[in-house]
C-alpha cells in the first residue's frame, strides 16, 4: 500500500489521447493524484471516462500553447497531435503545441521545481541514414517538408528541455518514442495500424502506401508506458534522451499479412503513392532503455499486441454498426 507521503500530483498533458489516457490509468492506480489536461484536438473525454469517478483524478479542459498556473510534483507532457493526418492539418498550430508547449509547461516546472518528461519521437531521426538508430544519431531531417512541423517542432522541444536543465537546472527527461499501438488509437487517425485493422475488420481493402518495403517496429502500448514509468524514476542525473520502442522490425506488407491472417478478413491490398518524406526504416537502438531502466524490454510480441488491439477495434465498430 502506498503511502500518504508517496502521493504525488502529477500532470498529464495530453492525458486524453491514446498514450496519455493509458498513462493516467496507471498512475491513478499507483494511488497518484492526477491532473490530466487536453485541449481534445484528438483526445476524448470517453478515452479517460473509466477514471472520471476516481477522486484521484481530475480533468481539464486547457491548451498548453497558453501559459498555465498549477501545483504540481511531475509533468508528463505528451499533448501534441501524433499522426500524420492530424499533425499535418493545422501545421502552424502543431509547431506552436511543440514549442510554446514546452515553454510552458518548462516555465511551470522551474517555478514549482517539478520535475518534467517529454514525448519525444522517433521522427527527430527523420528519414535515418543510421540502421537501427542509437540516441547519438543527429538525424536526417528536412526542415520545410509537410512532416517538418511536428519533426522540427519536437526537435526544438528537446533543445528547449536541455537549455532548461542546463541554465534552470530543471530536473529533465526526454524519451524518443517510437511507433506505438494499442486500444484507444484514434480509428480514423491514419496510423498504419488503426487503418489495417478497421479495413481488415470492414472488410475494405487494406490501403500500402508504395511498394510496402518500408520498415516499422511496432510497440504495444503496455511496455511503452511501462518504460515512461520507469524513465520518470530514473536518477536525477539521468536525462535521456532514450529511445523507448521495440527492436522487432517489420514491413509494412508484412504488417498487412499479420492483420489479414489475425482477423481472418479476405481484404485485398490496394498499393497507393508514398507521402512525402516518409521514412524507408526506423528500428530503434533499445540497448540504452535496458541499462539504463533496470533492464526494461519490450514483454508483448508484435502478434498479441495485434490480437488484442483487433479485439478493441471490433467492439468499437460493432457499438458504431
Ligand atoms: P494522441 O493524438 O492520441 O494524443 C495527443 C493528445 O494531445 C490528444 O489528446 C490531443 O487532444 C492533445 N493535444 C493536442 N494538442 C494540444 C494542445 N495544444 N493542448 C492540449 N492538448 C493537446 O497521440 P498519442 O499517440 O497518444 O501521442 C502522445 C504523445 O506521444 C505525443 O506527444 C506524440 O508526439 C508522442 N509520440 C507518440 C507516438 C506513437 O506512436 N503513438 C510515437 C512518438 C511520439
Ligand atoms: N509559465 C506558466 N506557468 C507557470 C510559470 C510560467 O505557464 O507556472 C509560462 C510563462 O507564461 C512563460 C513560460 O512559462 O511564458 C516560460 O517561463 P519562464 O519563467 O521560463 O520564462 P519567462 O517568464 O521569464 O519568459
Ligand atoms: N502506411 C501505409 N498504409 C496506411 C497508413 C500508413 O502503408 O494506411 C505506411 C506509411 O506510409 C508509413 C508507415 O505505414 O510508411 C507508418 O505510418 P504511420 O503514419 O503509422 O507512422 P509514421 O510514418 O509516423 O511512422
Amino acid at each position: 500500500m502506498r503511502q500518504y507521503n508517496q502521493t504525488k500530483r502529477i500532470l498529464v498533458t495530453g492525458g486524453a489521447g491514446f498514450l496519455g489516457s493509458h498513462l493516467c490509468e496507471r498512475l491513478v492506480s499507483q494511488g497518484h493524484d492526477v491532473l490530466c489536461l487536453d485541449n481534445f484536438f484528438t483526445g476524448s473525454r470517453r478515452n479517460v471516462e473509466h477514471l472520471l469517478d476516481s477522486p484521484r483524478f481530475e480533468l481539464m479542459r486547457h491548451d498548453v500553447t497558453f501559459p498555465l498556473y498549477v501545483e504540481v510534483d511531475e509533468i508528463y507532457n505528451l499533448a501534441c497531435p501524433a499522426s500524420p493526418i492530424h499533425y499535418q492539418y493545422d501545421p502552424v498550430q502543431t509547431t506552436k503545441t511543440s514549442v510554446h508547449g514546452a515553454i510552458n509547461m518548462l516555465g511551470l516546472a522551474k517555478r514549482v521545481r517539478a520535475k518534467i518528461l517529454q514525448a519525444s519521437t522517433s521522427e527527430v531521426y527523420g528519414d535515418p541514414e543510421v540502421h537501427p538508430q542509437p540516441e547519438s544519431y543527429w538525424g536526417r531531417v528536412n526542415p520545410i517538408g509537410p512532416r517538418s512541423c511536428y519533426d522540427e517542432g519536437k526537435r526544438c522541444a528537446e533543445t528547449l528541455f536541455f537549455d532548461y536543465y542546463r541554465q534552470h537546472r530543471l530536473r529533465i527527461k526526454v524519451v524518443r518514442i517510437f511507433n506505438t499501438y494499442g486500444p484507444r488509437m484514434h480509428p480514423n487517425d491514419g496510423r498504419v495500424v488503426s487503418n489495417f485493422i478497421v479495413q481488415a475488420l470492414n472488410g475494405e481493402d487494406i490501403t500500402i502506401y508504395g511498394n510496402g518495403s518500408q520498415t516499422r517496429s511496432f510497440c504495444y502500448v503496455d511496455d511503452l508506458i511501462e518504460a515512461m514509468d520507469r524513465t520518470m524514476n530514473t536518477p536525477d542525473d539521468f536525462t535521456g534522451p532514450v529511445n523507448i520502442g521495440n527492436p522487432g522490425e517489420f514491413s509494412m506488407l508484412e504488417l498487412a499479412e499479420q492483420v489479414i491472417a489475425l482477423t481472418g478478413s479476405r481484404s485485398k491490398l490496394r498499393h497507393l503513392p508514398l507521402p512525402t518524406d516518409d521514412p524507408k526504416q526506423r528500428c530503434p537502438d533499445s540497448s540504452l532503455a535496458k541499462a539504463a531502466l533496470g533492464g526494461w524490454e519490450p514483454q508483448v510480441p508484435l502478434a498479441e499486441g495485434l490480437k488484442r488491439t483487433i479485439e478493441y477495434f471490433d467492439a468499437l465498430l460493432a457499438r458504431e454498426r
